[in-house]
């Protein structure tokens, strides 16, 4: 049994970031469990299937395969065969996933996947679930979270950085609908675990966060 790190928290929070930093000075892996959910999307969206159509959606699921691979200590999301980490960070494929995982043939098929690579490595595991569902005895459980506004700001700052214009108002709508649907839906919504340790990141340096899971870490 690996050791590890669940954090959980909604879109923006700031998780990857925070993960990615502490999976290199803990020398853990980092698994980011929205890319799989992406991944999943990304298959529906190509072969015309409406996300939002889950019979549909639950008879296609059994085509994609999705797999990860590390490059440089860097998580690579694999579909059927494809590398496509770097086609699943639109707003089309965030929504797309934020839909499609609420379904339960799509968590079915990535429970296991995220479970047998926490068993077999020391992990930090970023999603929406990962505390209360898919590792529910994990060493450090943290709920990180936000403001929506200023989450809605680092993500409008990100794409200002890539040189891509953006309405800031509209990221604002956005974040607040899909936080709706990954805070209500039936199955695994997104939730702070009750032994989850809350760390609001609004008024936070990355370092500051960093070092307050670094300090949960026995
Ligand atoms: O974290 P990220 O924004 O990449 O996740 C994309 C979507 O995948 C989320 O909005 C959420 O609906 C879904 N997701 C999930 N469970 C996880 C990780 C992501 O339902 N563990």
């Amino acid at each position: 049994m690996g050791y590890n790190i669940a954090i959980d928290g909604p879109a923006g929070a700031g998780k990857s970031t925070i993960a990615k930093r502490l999976a290199k000075e803990l020398n853990f892996i980092y698994v980011d469990t929205g890319a799989m959910y992406r991944g999943i999307a990304l298959y529906m969206i190509r072969k015309g299937i409406d996300p939002r159509d889950e019979a549909a959606v639950s008879a296609a699921v059994p085509e994609a395969k999705v797999t990860i691979k590390y490059e440089d200590g860097v998580q690579k999301i694999i579909l059927n065969g494809e590398d496509v980490s770097g086609l699943i960070r639109t707003e089309e494929v965030s929504f797309a996933a934020s839909t499609t995982s609420a379904f339960k043939a799509v968590r079915a098929k990535l429970l296991d996947l995220q479970r047998d690579l926490a068993r077999e490595n020391d992990v930090i595991m970023d999603g929406r679930d990962i505390g209360t569902t898919i590792l529910p005895n994990a060493d450090v459980k943290v709920y990180l979270t936000a403001s929506v506004e200023t989450r809605a700001k680092r993500r409008y700052d990100e794409l200002i950085e890539k040189g891509e214009s953006h309405d800031l108002k509209k990221i604002e709508e956005d974040i607040r609908l899909r936080d709706e649907q990954d805070m209500t839906r039936e199955i695994s919504p997104l939730k702070k675990a009750e032994d989850a340790i809350e760390v609001d990141s609004s008024n936070m340096t990355i370092d500051e966060v960093v070092e307050t899971i670094k300090s949960l870490v026995k």
